[in-house]
């Protein structure tokens, strides 16, 4: 029995690549603060089970619950193969430095890294122990390894979770195990984060207008082709490479 869990799957990248997995007959177990009927209709007719676990990541009790939900929900039915996509994600704050909030720096940071960190350390722990095959994709972001004006929260994040999916890969491999660990660049896709982005002050965040402009001139790419793109590259075992960080830039042609 092959299991996915994506979280944030309510919208954006997350809805599209939990879609992408439902076509495919795997069963689907969402994290997010909002449901999604299509995904569960669309699992419906594909004779799938799609499960929604209701959790805020940014509450560090509701992380903790929803981890053990789901950790529960992926291996109670004998399961072989668990992938795990952490892709929720915020963007916010867009300020820079010397203006930026605590609390929004927290809420940010538990969002963006550690719940990613304890999903995949938890899940680790429950595949070494009941010799499950782990494949995970962690969501993130060409800014991991750019300077961005006002971004620099959501680059330091995306950056560790760049380091955390190299280490993880690194450890696995020298202890043995056969799983997979990657980090995914989905490149500029038009999600409501995007709106979020172009809607940034200009003190805020320097670059907006080129932002608004590329989504004028069409420059941004559809959640579906992001999805189909990673779900091709999981489909080749033979390429993939544990520990890598894939952009799609590289795995496109235009
Ligand atoms: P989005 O449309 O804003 O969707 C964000 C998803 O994250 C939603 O499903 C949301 O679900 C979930 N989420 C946000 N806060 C949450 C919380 N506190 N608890 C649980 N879930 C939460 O964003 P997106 O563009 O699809 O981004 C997905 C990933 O791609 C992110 O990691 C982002 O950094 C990365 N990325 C995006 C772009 C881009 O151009 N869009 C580029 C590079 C990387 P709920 O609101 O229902 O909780």
């Amino acid at each position: 029995m092959k299991y996915a869990i994506i979280t944030g799957d309510s919208r954006g990248i997350g809805e599209a690549i939990a879609g992408q997995f439902i076509k495919k007959g795997i069963h689907v177990i969402g994290v997010s603060r909002n449901s999604n009927s299509e995904l569960e209709q669309s699992a419906k007719s594909q004779g799938v089970s799609y499960t929604h676990v209701r959790c805020d990541l940014s509450n560090e009790s509701e992380l903790m619950d929803g981890i053990e939900q789901v950790m529960n929900l992926a291996t109670k039915n004998e399961a072989d193969k668990i992938y795990l996509v952490n892709n929720a994600g915020v963007i916010e704050p867009i300020n820079p430095v010397g203006s930026l909030e605590a609390s929004a720096v927290t809420r940010h940071l538990q969002i963006n890294v550690n719940a990613p960190i304890l999903l995949v350390d938890r899940l680790l722990k429950e595949a070494n122990q009941n010799d499950i095959t782990a494949v995970i994709v962690n969501i993130t972001s060409g800014a991991a390894e750019k300077t961005v004006h006002g971004w620099s929260v959501y680059s330091s994040g995306k950056a560790a979770i760049n380091r955390f999916t190299e280490t993880a890969s690194y450890e696995q491999e020298k202890a043995g195990n056969k799983h997979t660990i990657i980090a995914f660049s989905p490149g500029v896709v038009d999600t409501d984060m995007q709106g979020e982005i172009r809607s940034s002050r200009e003190e805020d965040f320097a670059d907006v207008e080129n932002f608004k402009k590329l989504k004028e001139e069409g420059g941004l790419r559809s959640p579906e082709t992001v999805a189909q793109v990673l779900l091709k590259l999981l489909d080749s075992p033979e390429t993939i490479q544990s520990g890598q960080v894939y952009k799609l830039y590289d795995l496109v042609e235009d």
